[in-house]
């Protein structure tokens, strides 16, 4: 048996970025940016005003008395054609130009408007730049927008887009194709005969990779068969940028799968035995022309998912180029004395953690071991790391990966 952290190695070991491409800003979403990008237009482009009100001379305010003639009105979009001459304000809107000869913005509540007579008058002292946004505030040419290896996230496509460019240069994103093996396996909803099951880890694997920034590919469910999943592998490898299978890792008659990742994947391919619980067996290796990852995990669900977290995501994360590659990870305070048995082995467990008043974050319950009790784990949030050991006593704090930042505060009370 060899340690979680060996086998993590062995798969992080020599996987690099994928190849950069150009992408529209929207699908570029969650990818890496490849390259520093510079601003060549300033943000704003022109002073403008961040106010509804009147543009004007600070200095006709100065007694901090002053009633102004109104001269015209400017709409966000305008050309700033007027010029603002001695005791005249314009009327100008949120993101309309600062007109030539004015220096400030009077807010529109904080002045009286006479129509009979056409004038506004206003009762303080305007300072110069008051409601002023000035070019070249936000951005300045040259400025960097965005470091190579940044992630490209909302607010920085907004600013992206903000210099006029629709696309951007970044890691693709990894292609990741999703085999199950298992001759008992049912994809369709119609009735299943005895001894069939519902494919449940293909759904699963399909929509984890899509939330860690993956395009995932589905091939569908093969049977048990040697010839038929090492000529599917074979096929997959040349169209996707990882592989991962689940089932035929252990130590079944039919259990190939081990089989054809090492003999495609070579030497440096391995079919382990990892000191953790569940997801002992696992089989990683490299396989194809252009050497793509492919990963075994056993077939059960809940070993599937641990498998995934503990040794696929990490990898995903580093083909996509990004420099986080964990989840985020905590100590946690048990609320309940948690028991385990001293096998060896790391045990992984899935559990509800809640942010409580003292500002830490709480394991609240954690989920029964057992590797096929999926419907258990769905709702938690957190997966525990706990080390060798006769168990855990209440109080005490645990290693916690979170799988959901958001319902750490979740306001309902625990399940
Ligand atoms: P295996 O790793 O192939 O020995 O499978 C271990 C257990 O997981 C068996 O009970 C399988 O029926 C079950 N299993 C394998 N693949 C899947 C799958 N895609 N969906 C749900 N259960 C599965
Ligand atoms: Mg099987």
């Amino acid at each position: 048996m060899i340690d979680v952290e060996e086998a993590k190695r062995f798969v992080l070991s020599e996987l690099l970025a994928l190849p950069s491409t150009g992408m529209t800003l929207v699908d570029a979403l969650g990818c890496v940016a490849s390259d520093e990008i510079l601003a060549h237009e300033a943000v704003p482009g022109f002073a403008n005003s961040s106010m509804d009100g009147f543009a004007l001379r600070s200095a006709d305010t100065a007694t901090g008395q002053a009633t102004l003639i109104v001269a015209g009105a400017l709409l966000a979009g305008d050309a700033p054609s007027r010029y603002v001459e001695p005791r005249h304000a314009v009327r100008i809107m949120t993101g309309a130009p600062l007109p030539e000869g004015a220096d400030c913005v009077c807010m529109i509540e904080q002045t009286v408007v006479d129509s009979d007579t056409g004038t506004v008058a206003i009762s303080r002292s305007v300072p110069v730049g008051e409601n002023v946004r000035y070019a070249g505030e936000d951005v300045k040419v040259g400025q960097t927008l965005v470091g190579a290896g940044d992630e490209l996230d909302a607010i920085r496509l907004g600013v992206l887009a903000g210099q006029g460019f629709a696309t951007v240069s970044a890691v693709s994103r990894p292609r990741v194709a999703v085999i199950s093996t298992g001759n008992e396996l049912v994809s369709s909803g119609g009735a299943l005969r005895y001894g069939e099951i519902r494919d449940t880890n293909r759904p699963t694997l399909l929509g984890l990779l899509r939330e860690a920034g993956c395009t995932p590919i589905d091939v569908g469910a093969v049977r048990d068969e040697y010839d038929v999943i090492r000529s599917t592998f074979e096929r997959i490898a040349e169209e996707c940028d990882a592989i991962i299978s689940t089932g035929g890792v252990s130590v079944g008659d039919v259990d190939h799968v081990k089989g054809v990742i090492t003999e495609l994947g070579g030497t440096d391919a391995r079919s382990m035995q990892v000191a953790v619980r569940p997801g002992k067996p696992f089989a990683f290796g490299r396989i194809g022309s252009r050497r793509v990852p492919a990963f075994g995990l056993p077939g059960n669900p809940v070993s599937t998912r641990v498998s995934y977290e503990l040794f696929v995501r990490p990898a995903l994360r580093m083909l996509g180029g990004h420099r986080a590659i964990e989840r985020l990870s905590v100590d946690a305070v048990l609320d309940e004395a948690l028991k385990r048995s001293s096998d060896g082995k790391l045990h992984v467990v899935h559990a509800c953690a809640r942010i409580h008043d003292d500002g830490r974050v709480h394991i609240e319950s954690v989920v029964r071991p057992g590797s096929h009790l999926m419907s258990a784990v769905a709702g938690a949030n957190a997966l525990l790391m706990l080390p060798n050991s006769d168990g855990i006593a209440r109080g005490e704090t645990v290693r916690a990966i979170i799988l959901s930042a958001e319902a750490l505060a979740r306001r309902d009370e625990a399940r």
